[in-house]
């Protein structure tokens, strides 16, 4: 690290990027400093100071950051002039994932899936998802749900609930609707049924779907989870009605509910799965779409894209896979996901004033507050060395999603960072705060 610092502008002066950068930058307004360098759990800024990671890339760094041996892969593979850029070009790190991908991930689930590359981001593979399921059904609009979150182009935003994103729009968002997500209309009511009964109403102005995209857990949403039985019964209907099943597995795939897909807890076998964020393995873009093979009817060429060949990204996918041969890695988000729920509930019971409520499932968990208290945490977390943001509408959620690979020690001491700021915020609001 003195190595980098001393090579580099030890500085920590944000000057370019407040003069020459765009505005439209968000993430570095929550952590205004410079960082240079990363491993495992942990960031460093150019000052040295030390930051436990409990961002993860946004779902990007599941396996943390320049893990070792993706990155002794990728050194091998650039040293050995391997293929960078192949377009949709056969290449032998494409062929090395796909032959992983099936035996490791596909076939112990007894999935049958062809697999897309649309191009590396996650906005990528909803587009291309929402064009074959318009392509193959025949029909326009696309059911999606409240609080969703399925990307920034035209498309994706079109499914998704964000009024300030849909707005960045400037043009009509249609050939959609929004339905309530599981408990969005309260805890004792079943949006399952409301939905159904504008399938079933020729009167309801609502054409029968193309597909219905969801997410089992929204993360970006707010940390809002999706039963078990509202999901099977979501599937049900989008049977009886011939509808397509779209799981936008984007950021709570890979591992980060606890299984390698997020339905896995469910049964069920969506017709369409995106993935994207940590699917590279080593940050590096890329995404993949899976459709049933009798959905495959795209014409050669008919969905394109320069970046749908980064090879690097091949290289660190297929080396990240190896976590996924047997059950010890999601064993380990398990347990490592209740650390975080008992942490979590515990802060909430010894501060009840502040009326947080816990959300979540393995390692995409949080507490949703009352006014902005979870943007004053994260930004205190920030002063004392802990990364987490916030999501939901009004980031009314701190959220905490720290690589699957951080040890005990790196997530009990940001578990401490965060319920100690959380204690000292309460206290700063006056609350009495019953500290354990
Ligand atoms: C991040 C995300 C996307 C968009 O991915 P990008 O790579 O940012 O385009 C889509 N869906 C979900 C659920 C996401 O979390």
């Amino acid at each position: 690290m003195t190595k980098l610092i001393n090579q580099t502008h030890a500085s920590n002066d944000l000057l370019i990027f407040d003069n020459l950068e765009s505005e439209v930058r968000s993430y570095c307004r929550s952590f205004p400093t410079k960082f240079i360098r990363s491993s495992g759990y942990q960031l460093w800024d150019v000052e040295g100071k030390v930051y436990i990671d409990f961002f993860a890339g946004a779902g990007a760094l599941n396996y943390g950051h320049n893990h070792p041996e993706m990155k002794k892969k990728l050194i091998q593979y650039l040293t050995e002039d391997g293929i960078s850029h192949s377009l949709d070009m056969a290449t032998v790190a494409k062929e090395i994932f796909l032959t992983k991908f099936r035996d490791i991930i596909l076939k112990p689930r007894e999935l049958n899936y062809k697999i897309m590359f649309p191009g590396p981001t996650g906005t990528n593979s909803v587009e291309s998802a929402l064009k074959l399921a318009r392509k193959v059904t025949g029909r326009q609009t696309i059911m999606s749900f409240t609080n969703a979150f399925h990307g920034m182009t035209l498309g994706s935003l079109s499914v998704t609930g964000n009024k300030f994103k849909r707005l960045g729009a400037g043009v009509p968002l249609n050939h959609s609707v929004s339905m309530p997500y599981d408990g969005y209309m309260g805890k004792d009511v079943n949006s399952l049924s409301f939905i159904e009964s504008f399938l079933n109403d020729s009167g309801s102005g609502i054409s029968l779907p193309a597909a219905v995209i969801v997410e089992t857990l929204q993360g970006e949403g707010g940390i809002n989870i999706a039963s078990n039985e509202w999901l099977i019964g979501l599937a049900k209907l989008c049977k009886h009605y011939e509808i397509l099943l779209i799981v936008d597995d984007v950021q709570m795939g890979c591992g980060r509910t606890g299984s390698f897909f997020s339905f896995e807890r469910t049964g069920i076998i969506p017709d369409i799965v995106c993935l994207s964020k940590s699917i590279g393995g080593y940050g590096l873009p890329m995404a993949i779409t899976l459709m049933k093979p009798e959905l495959d009817l795209w014409e050669p060429g008919e969905h394109n894209g320069t970046f749908r060949g980064n090879n690097l990204a091949f290289v660190t996918a297929a080396q990240a896979l190896d976590y996924w041969e047997n059950s010890r890695f999601t064993e380990e988000i398990e347990a490592k996901g209740e650390m975080i729920r008992n942490a979590l509930s515990e802060i909430v019971i010894s501060v009840p004033e502040l009326n947080g409520e816990v959300r979540g499932l393995g390692m995409m968990q949080g507490i949703a507050f009352e006014n902005n208290i979870a943007q004053k945490i994260s930004a205190l977390a920030f002063k004392r060395g802990l990364i987490v943001e916030t999501s939901g509408t009004d980031s009314e959620v701190i959220k905490i999603m720290p690589p699957l690979t951080i040890d005990h020690i790196g997530l009990a001491a940001g578990l401490r960072i965060l319920s100690d700021c959380i204690y000292d915020i309460a206290v700063e609001n006056n609350a009495l705060v019953s500290k354990l």
